[in-house]
């Protein structure tokens, strides 16, 4: 555990002085698209804390998005990286290759769903990864077509964006986007018209027949979905949604893509989300939680499918960087060493009955769903299913001034979520509630 000490503290306004005069020079160099959730700025971060350059201490419910999920500075994670740094920074995997990138495929291939013979290729973002499993997919198939779903998100590059949902911010005026992208329904379970216990079964054949209909299943190179989509608002495909696509690609040679980039790695409880209902993907892309902070990102997948590409086909400058291989392997051996699965289920425990009870207090919780550390909770108009966008912010600021760092998400941006370290203590989350409890109290 990191030396900075457990414990929330706010000794000036949020954001500070400090903070402020950094602001100002940001504003100045560092262009406008590129946003952040607090203009605070990060001096050390370990555990469930970040602390700010005024030293304030948030609680850390953010992760820096889903990835520091071994806490922001793990022990295995500094010590392996830095021996790595001292012995060199980069050769270049496609120049000399080095041990630590296929020690790395060689986990990745023990911890992922299925026990088929399995390759890996690595790269630096989760989009590069989510590319380059469209690439191997359409060379494995020789077909084109794409199939993704409604509220999916897989990045910000050109063929990620097609790939993704949400216009605003992601998408709006940066296109044309790249072609042969199909969209279908996914099963939102709150938001299914007929009620969540239909929802899995009708949106997979609702899913099915668009494809079939409209794109022909013969002409589908690959099916690329998060089993826990995580930007578009934590949806959590109804029971019984993610098997019946998973046959479909089966029957008909599609390449099926889980995308867990978000929720794999120990984030939902399992090592990936997929294994709730027992799926196994013929490829698996993963990036965030993967290297303790350190951009590395992974295609994994069936051994014949991942060798469909040629040699000189894959790959990168960076990709697979050693000091990157270094913090996964450290990042690995801290999941396995202290059982984050399970701690990611006590996370679960806690936050839901929390936050269920808060719901049952708040009419403007819609719903409350996510497995293990990847909790959200859907805000709606009192009384009605109308997304609150209005009181996400209002909460989210509110949290930000008590030193909680809450991120929100969501197609109609009305989902407050939780994605806190997995190492984070138990008192720092009930802490984190309250705050969430006593803002909502106020909104
Ligand atoms: C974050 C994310 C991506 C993109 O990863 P980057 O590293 O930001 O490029 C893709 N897919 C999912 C599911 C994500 O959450």
């Amino acid at each position: 555990m990191s030396a900075i000490p457990q414990e929330r503290r706010v000794v000036t306004a949020i954001p500070g002085p400090k903070s402020q005069e950094l602001q100002t020079r940001r504003i100045a160099a560092v262009a406008a698209g590129v946003g952040s959730t607090m203009p605070v700025f990060a001096a050390r971060a370990g555990g469930g804390i970040v602390e700010d350059v005024d030293g304030n201490r948030l609680i850390d419910f953010g992760s820096g998005i889903a990835v520091t999920t071994v806490g922001s500075s793990a022990e295995a994670v500094v010590r392996r990286a830095s021996a790595q740094l001292a012995d060199f920074t980069h050769t270049c995997f496609m120049v000399t290759p080095y041990e630590g990138y296929v020690a790395v495929a060689e986990q990745l291939a023990e911890l992922t769903p299925g026990d088929h013979a399995k390759k890996s290729a690595l790269f630096n973002s989760g989009a590069e990864a989510v590319e380059n499993a469209v690439k191997i997919a359409r060379a494995h198939t020789k077909r084109q077509a794409v199939i993704v779903f409604d509220h999916g998100y897989h990045g910000r590059t050109n063929l990620t964006m097609a790939l993704t949902s949400k216009n605003m911010p992601y998408k709006d005026g940066f296109g044309p986007f790249a072609p042969e992208v199909y969209r279908v329904p996914v099963a939102y379970g709150y938001r299914w018209p007929t009620g969540p216990e239909n929802c899995g079964p009708e949106a997979a054949a609702q899913a099915i027949d668009q494809i079939s209909k409209q794109v022909g299943a013969d002409n589908v190179a690959a099916i690329i979905i998060e089993p826990l989509l995580g930007e578009g608002g934590f949806i959590e495909p109804a029971k019984g949604f993610l098997p019946a696509l998973r046959q479909f690609a089966t029957d008909h040679g599609i390449v099926f893509v889980a995308d867990e980039i978000q929720s794999g790695f120990c984030r939902t409880g399992q090592w990936f989300a997929c294994e709730d209902e027992g799926v196994v993907p013929d490829l698996i892309t993963t990036a965030k939680g993967i290297a303790g902070g350190l951009p590395l990102s992974a295609v994994t997948g069936r051994a014949e499918i991942m060798d469909a590409a040629h040699s000189g086909g894959l790959g990168g400058t960076y990709g697979g960087n050693p000091v990157a291989c270094a913090a996964a392997l450290g990042a690995i051996e801290t999941m396995k060493e202290q059982d984050l699965n399970g701690k990611a289920k006590r996370i679960e425990a806690v936050m839901k009955s929390r936050l269920t009870a808060m719901q049952e207090k708040f009419d403007i919780i819609g719903d409350v769903r996510g497995r293990g550390a990847m909790i959200a909770v859907e805000l709606v108009k009192a009384g009605t299913k109308d997304p609150n966008p209005e009181a996400t912010a209002a909460l989210a600021k509110a949290c930000h001034g008590e030193g909680l760092l809450v991120l929100t998400c969501g197609t109609y941006g009305n989902v407050l979520r939780f994605l806190p370290p997995l190492v984070i203590g138990e008192e720092l989350l009930n802490e984190g509630l309250g705050i969430i409890e006593e803002a909502l109290a106020h909104v």
